[in-house]
């Protein structure tokens, strides 16, 4: 499919510090990308490139086969049709829903009706005439999509959207407002440090560390092929384990694991916790055990290392009991030995 918003080798430094280090994605159109990254990482500083309001050091976006910024090129906010939702999404109390909506729209576009139609795109058309004290946190939160939709953006930027809220909400208006955006076909870029929101709201999803972007691919190609060990104990848990790989496999001490690409010599694998099974036996013994309810976490001292085991049933191991693990899952990523999770990537070559 063709790429519709394009940011190629962002830089962007603060007195003389990079917040935006050589940073590339692309989005097709009508897709969600989530932006994930731990607190700090540049995330809030790229999507103000994006948008224009931050001017770029170096780089290019291009959306729609028209470059907003490039090398003597800079497209005003105003004139990039680019939407953004911020973290404090907060509506103002003494306008109605739909005042709030039209806040900010040009006489023609309230003319042409541009917030009923927001409204109606969002669900929310009955609500028009009513103030923000009289809503629900999720209706105020698709209030505050509506209002960025109003102007017909060609994209959509979301900055941590849902910080500010409680576990459920959350929870519930993340998959909430995913659902929207394919609704309604909105190209959007999402931001947010949490790898499960990132994971539901995302086709895409764009991994960034120290203001560049590591990887991007699916959930599925991130979480099962991570690019690096960091990415792989950034994104869900990984025990990172010592192995000896001998091209399409690697032993290890789970005994011998098909790798995704072939690769030779030492070098570690990252096994999720839920692809190790625990079972009665000697390798090993159960050093803690937490029951959540849906599943149970063991750790489990298995020669000098500590490794930690996910299984879906209640526990069937008490701390002390000795036991085996075997792996059962996908093939894995190996990853050098000089590939270590706590080396900024600038560092790991
Ligand atoms: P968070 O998740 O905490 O919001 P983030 O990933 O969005 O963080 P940014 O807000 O983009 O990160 O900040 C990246 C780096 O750039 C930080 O070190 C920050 O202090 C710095 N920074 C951001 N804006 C400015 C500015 N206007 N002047 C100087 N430094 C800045």
């Amino acid at each position: 499919m063709d790429t519709y918003l394009a940011a190629a080798n962002l830089t962007k430094r603060f007195d003389g510090r990079l917040a935006v280090d050589d940073a590339s994605f692309t989005v097709v159109e009508g897709e969600t990308i989530a932006l994930l990254g731990p607190s700090g990482c540049g995330k809030t500083t790229l999507l103000r490139l994006l948008t224009g309001l931050t001017a770029a050091d170096g780089g290019s976006v291009t959306l729609a086969g028209e470059t907003l910024t490039g090398p003597g090129v800079h497209v005003a906010p105003e004139r990039r049709r680019v939407g953004m939702v911020f973290q404090d999404w907060a509506l103002f109390p003494h306008l109605t829903v739909e005042k709030n909506v039209a806040y900010g729209l040009s006489s023609e576009d309230e003319a042409a009706g541009r917030a009923r139609e927001a409204l109606d795109l969002v669900g929310l058309a009955e609500l028009a005439d009513r103030y923000p004290q009289d809503l629900s946190g999720g209706q105020a939160q698709r209030v505050a999509v509506a209002r960025a939709l109003a102007p017909r953006p060609r994209v959509l930027l979301l900055d941590e959207p849902f910080s500010n809220l409680d576990t459920e909400l959350r929870v519930k208006l993340r998959s909430e407002v995913a659902g929207l955006m394919r609704e309604v076909g909105m190209t959007a870029v999402f931001v947010t440090h949490d790898q499960e929101e990132a994971f539901v709201v995302g086709d895409q999803v764009a991994v960034m560390r120290a203001g560049h972007i590591l990887q991007q691919g699916t959930p599925t190609e991130v979480y099962e092929r991570p690019s690096s060990s960091w990415l792989a104990t950034f994104v869900g848990e990984a025990n990172l384990v010592d192995a000896v790989a001998g091209g399409e496999t690697a032993s290890t001490m789970f005994g011998e694991i098909r790798l995704s690409e072939p690769a030779w010599g030492a070098c570690r694998v990252a096994i999720r916790p839920e692809h190790l099974l625990i079972g009665n036996g000697d390798d090993g013994r159960v050093a803690n055990v937490e029951f959540y309810g849906h599943d149970t976490s063991y750790a489990v001292q298995f020669e000098a290392t500590c490794v930690q085991v996910r299984g879906i049933a209640a526990p069937r191991f008490r701390p002390g009991d000795r036991v085996s693990l075997t792996y059962s899952g996908p093939e894995v990523v190996a990853f050098s030995e000089a590939d270590q999770p706590e080396r900024m990537p600038s560092q790991a070559h």
